[in-house]
This record gives structure tokens, sequence and C-alpha cells, in this order.
């Protein structure tokens, strides 16, 4: 008999979400995240689409009327600026969250904690070993978890992909973004702005009446993925550098003033081609990554969290084989990928001499 029906593993919005649903279901939950919180993440700008998913992830209107809200950015591509407004329906225009991921993060625990979610935090895992029925998750100083299903929402750095060995294929160039927080003038006005051109994009956003969040991208390759530090002393010593390693915000905010780290994330696209298996799913950015452009990664990792674990409460209430739930979770993910990386590169190829994508 295992200690718990569903273990989770990474407490992000995928794994939150996962341990939120499956309780909702009435199974037995167990999540691991191995950073004690309120901790940092990028990603505040939420899609209009996260407000319903929210909502039955059992966020309340009110906590939500805590955070700005925006109809859309301003687009600067090759001299051209324009809106681009999400859309609208009767009730109006569809508004998106600017949420700190602090926030956001440590308020969905909190709720699947109060929906009886056992969760342990900070504790990290740091193997599996496959039982007859499920998983022995092993970590580092809480033991050994034993769970009839693995929910795998460790993020970018694909722990279950790793631990088993499975491939995660890269789609396109390496893409590195940089970002980081500046102090934010309320006179600049609060619309978030994309503004491209052929060597790289900036997105620009207030989060909140502080601060401005910013994440560059350089294209790998182009003359802005470099520069160069001089030396004043041996100036045939000037050093040729990859921008994303540089903790400098871009010209463009050169007279502003950075609030904490500058950080880069690799944000290559790429994707763990089995995302379900044997009572294990994958959800959120340890399932796949595309690079902020695609700009929902917070709703896509949200939904496959809910995902994964339907999927589990159909496989532990004997409604769908392992063999059926791991097909239908595999073609859910994959489908999904494939339609945001066409987007994508829609989008990209959109941009003038920046097709190459
Ligand atoms: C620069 C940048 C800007 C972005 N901007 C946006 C944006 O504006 N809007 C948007 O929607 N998305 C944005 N994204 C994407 C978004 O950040 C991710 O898609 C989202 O965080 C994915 O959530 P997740 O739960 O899958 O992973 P994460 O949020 O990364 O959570 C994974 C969790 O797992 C934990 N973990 C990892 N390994 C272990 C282990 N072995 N044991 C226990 N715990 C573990 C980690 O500590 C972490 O808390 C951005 C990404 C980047 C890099």
């Amino acid at each position: 008999m295992p200690d718990v029906q569903v273990v989770v593993i990474g407490g992000g919005p995928a794994g939150a979400a996962a341990a939120i649903s499956a309780r909702q279901y009435g199974l037995s939950v167990t999540l691991i995240e191995q950073q004690a919180f309120p901790r940092h993440r990028p990603g505040e700008s939420l899609h209009p689409g996260v407000e319903p998913v929210l909502l039955q992830l059992g966020l309340t209107p009110e906590w939500l009327s805590r955070f700005s809200r925006f109809s859309g950015h301003w687009q600067e591509v090759g001299g051209d600026r324009h809106f681009q407004p999400f859309g609208r329906d009767a009730a109006g225009p569809w508004q998106g969250f600017h949420i700190p991921r602090a926030a956001l993060d440590q308020k969905l625990l909190q709720v699947a904690a109060e929906l009886g979610a056992v969760v342990i935090q900070p504790c990290k895992a740091s193997a599996i070993s496959p039982l007859a029925n499920g998983y022995s998750i092993h970590t580092v100083a809480h033991g050994d978890i034993t769970a009839d299903i693995v929910i795998d929402a460790s993020g970018a750095r694909h722990w279950l992909s790793r631990q088993f060995n499975h491939a995660v294929t890269p789609y396109s160039q390496p893409l590195y973004a940089r970002y980081g927080y500046v102090k934010h003038d309320s006179q600049a006005g609060y619309a978030p702005c994309f503004k491209a051109d052929a060597n790289r994009w900036l997105w620009t956003a207030a989060i909140n009446n502080e601060q401005l969040h910013w994440t560059q991208l350089a294209f790998s390759g182009s003359p802005a993925d470099f520069t160069f530090i001089e030396n004043k002393v041996f100036p045939s010593k000037a050093k040729k550098i990859p921008i994303h390693l540089l903790k400098q915000p871009p010209v463009e905010l050169n007279n502003t003033q950075t609030i904490g780290a500058i950080r880069g994330a690799d944000v290559t696209w790429r994707k763990a081609e089995q995302c379900a298996g044997r009572a294990f799913f994958k959800v959120g950015d340890a399932g796949f990554v595309l690079d902020p452009a695609s700009s929902h990664g917070v709703l896509k990792a949200l939904m496959s969290g809910i995902y994964a674990a339907y999927m589990g409460s159909q496989l532990l209430q004997g409604r769908l084989s392992a063999e059926q739930t791991q097909e239908c979770y595999q073609v859910w993910m994959d489908e999904h990928f494939n339609s945001d990386k066409k987007v994508l590169s829609d989008f990209y190829a959109g941009l003038s001499a920046i097709g190459h994508l």
C-alpha cells in the first residue's frame, strides 16, 4: 500500500494546480517543493484565460482584484507601433493580470494545503525507483515517499526526464532570455510593450505601482547577442561576451533604477518527447518550454496540471486503463506544443529578418 495516491514534484503553478485538482477529485496528495516560499520566479503577465482557471482552482475574485489588469500590449516592430488588444466580448475587453509569481505560487500552494494536500517544503526529490505498482520518490532529508502516480512539475530542468533518461528535444536555436526589474515611473503608463528588431526583442510591463519587469531575448549569432567589455589598461584585451550574461538592463532602461538581481534563463524551445508513461505525467515546463514570447507559460502550466490530475483520477478509479491515460495525456501535450510552436514560428516569421528561427 503506497503512502499516498499522488505525489507531485514541484510547487510552481503546474504542481499546485495538479495538487488542487487531485484533491478536488478526492485523491490523497503529497507535494514536495525544494525551495521555501515566497521564492522568485519570472512570469507576472498572465493571459486573460487564466481567470476562469484560477477561479476553478479555488482562488477568489476578491483575491484576484488586488492585482492590476491589462487589455493588451503595445507592439513596436520595424518602426510600426500599434496596440494589440487581447479581444473583447459583450462584457467588454478581455483582460490579463499582472500577479507577482511569489504571491501567486504561495497562494496556490496555500489552497492546495487547505484542501488537504500534504505540502512538504523545502524538500528536494533526489531520485525515483519504480515499484510493482507506482513509484518511490527519494527525498533529501525527508526519507522516501511511495505513490501510485507521480506528477513531475519540476519546471524547465526536466527532473523526471533526467531521472528516466528520456529525450528532451530542442526545437529552436539556443535561446537565452535576460530579465530583471526596475523602479517604475508611474507617469510612463502601465500598458506592457513588446519591441522587436532583427537582433532581439524586449518586453516591458509595469507589474504594480513600483516595479517594471523587463525580459530581453537577443537572437543567437546576431550582433546584439554579443557585447564588448572594454579594458582601459590593455585595450587589446577587450572581451567579447554573450549579452545574456551581462548584468545590465537593456539600453532603453539605462536611466532607471534596477531593483534586485538581473537573471538569465535558457528558453530554447524544447519538449520532453514522452510526457506520460506508466503512472507518471510531466506537466508545465517539465513537459515543454517555449520562449516567453509565447506569452502563456503559466496558463499552460495550470491547464496541464489540471489535466494530469484528471487523468490520474480516471486511472485510479478504474475508468481508464494506464495505456488510455498515457495516450490521452501524450496526445493533449503534443497538440498543445505543436499548436503553440506554430503560432510562435509564424509570429517570428512575420518579424522581417527574424524568420530564421
Ligand atoms: C524570463 C521569463 C519570463 C517569463 N514571463 C512569463 C509571463 O509573463 N507570463 C507567463 O505566463 N509565463 C512567463 N514565463 C514562463 C513561466 O515562467 C513558466 O512557464 C512557468 O513558471 C512554468 O511553471 P511550472 O510550474 O511548470 O514551473 P516552475 O514555475 O519553474 O516551478 C517548478 C518548481 O519545481 C521545483 N523543483 C524543481 N526540481 C525539484 C525537485 N527535484 N524537488 C522538489 N522541487 C523541485 C522548483 O523549485 C520550482 O518551484 C516566463 C519565463 C521566463 C524564463
